[in-house]
């Protein structure tokens, strides 16, 4: 096994990650959340966040249309600035193109980023165009802009909050599944493979969130809660405890996995790219929260843990109606053999 399937991606962003921090100014955060903080004054402060989609890694052309892999490339970007509470402000796009892409492509790809641009009321502002060797790599850097009292870190999570999760998760997870697994099934369950490539980035809803000094952490679920509540958890110091029976499933994904013996769970926890958020709040605030948002958006928050700061060493534990579960649960790992 090599050295970096050991550690895998978090070990190895790891292995550098501190050795920039001397060059870091106190107000501003760089490695470690969704999205790196600039502060600009007293008042307001720039977020930062970009991600790569590289060809046979993160998508197969002939699975994904054109359109819809520029609408995703700038989607996973705007979850990250949903998941700090800012407003997106302005994107960059680069691309390393090969010798078989045709503009056709690239047309139908700027085309899709234009419609999330839109849509998020976002504008294009620069970017890179080079040509690749290999496969077709998609870089997209979206910066925001938040006020300073407002943002939501990973390191908050205290004592006692509520966890919660702002829609269904594992329906991105059943999508992929469907498009390599189940193919004889895809038009039946066509829904879960729309939230593989299309997901929602919930910047009102984080937005909406970031209002309330009773948040406290959030975060976006991209590899999977298996994975990402283990950053709060880290982050923050903290121990979860996870009541499974409260993990919000849609009703696609719970008749697939009736239809195919397969464990809801398992895409729920351990799949990822769903793009809800993942938040805390004091427990005590929970109720009304929870009708605020109901409110505001015709769609409820779902509590399914809640934060423990006793203990040594931070743990997530699952339970199910009380009863502790010994499955472990991981999320996914780009270097790792399994996602255990
Ligand atoms: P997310 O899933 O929210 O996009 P990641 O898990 O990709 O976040 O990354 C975790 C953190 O590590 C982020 O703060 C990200 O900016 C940082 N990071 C990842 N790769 C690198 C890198 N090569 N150099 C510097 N920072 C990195
Ligand atoms: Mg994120």
């Amino acid at each position: 096994m090599s050295d970096i399937k050991k550690i895998g991606e978090f070990g190895l962003i790891e292995t550098f990650a501190d050795k920039f921090n001397h060059l870091l100014d106190k107000n501003n955060l760089g490695i470690g959340d969704d999205a790196a903080v600039i502060r600009i004054d007293d008042d307001y402060s720039f977020v930062v966040t970009t991600d790569m989609l590289v060809e046979k890694i993160h998508f197969i052309s002939d699975k994904i249309s054109p359109q819809e892999l520029g609408q995703k490339s700038l989607i996973v970007n705007l979850s990250d600035i949903a998941a700090m509470g800012a407003v997106p402000v302005a994107s960059f796009l680069s691309v390393a193109i090969n010798k078989n892409t045709s503009l056709e492509y690239v047309q139908q790809f700027t085309e899709g980023y234009l419609l999330t641009s839109n849509e998020y009321k976002v504008p294009l502002m620069g970017g890179d165009t080079t040509k690749s060797p290999n496969e077709l790599t998609i870089n997209v850097c979206v910066i925001g802009k938040i006020e300073n009292k407002r943002i939501k870190y990973r390191h908050s999570a205290q004592d006692g909050d509520i966890v919660c999760v702002t829609g269904f998760l594992g329906d991105s997870a059943a999508g992929l599944s469907l498009l390599y697994k189940d193919e004889q099934m895809q038009e039946q369950y066509a829904e879960l493979i729309k939230a593989h490539h299309l997901p929602i980035a919930r910047v009102d809803e984080g937005r909406f969130l970031s209002s309330f000094p009773q948040v406290h952490a959030m975060m976006d679920i991209s590899d999977g809660i298996g994975s990402d509540l283990k950053h709060i958890s880290k982050a923050s110091k903290v121990s979860i405890n996870i009541d499974t029976e409260k993990i919000p499933l849609s009703e696609k994904l719970q008749n697939y996995c009736q239809q195919t013996n397969k464990n809801p769970l398992e895409f729920a926890i351990s799949g990822g790219e769903d793009y809800e958020l993942l938040f805390t709040v004091d427990k005590d605030y929970f109720n009304e929260l929870s009708l605020e948002y109901q409110k505001k958006f015709g769609r409820p928050i779902f509590p399914i843990g809640t934060v423990r700061a006793e203990g040594e060493s931070p743990e997530i534990l699952y339970f199910h109606n009380n009863k502790r579960l010994t499955a472990s649960y991981g999320g996914f790992d780009h270097f790792k053999t399994t996602n255990k």
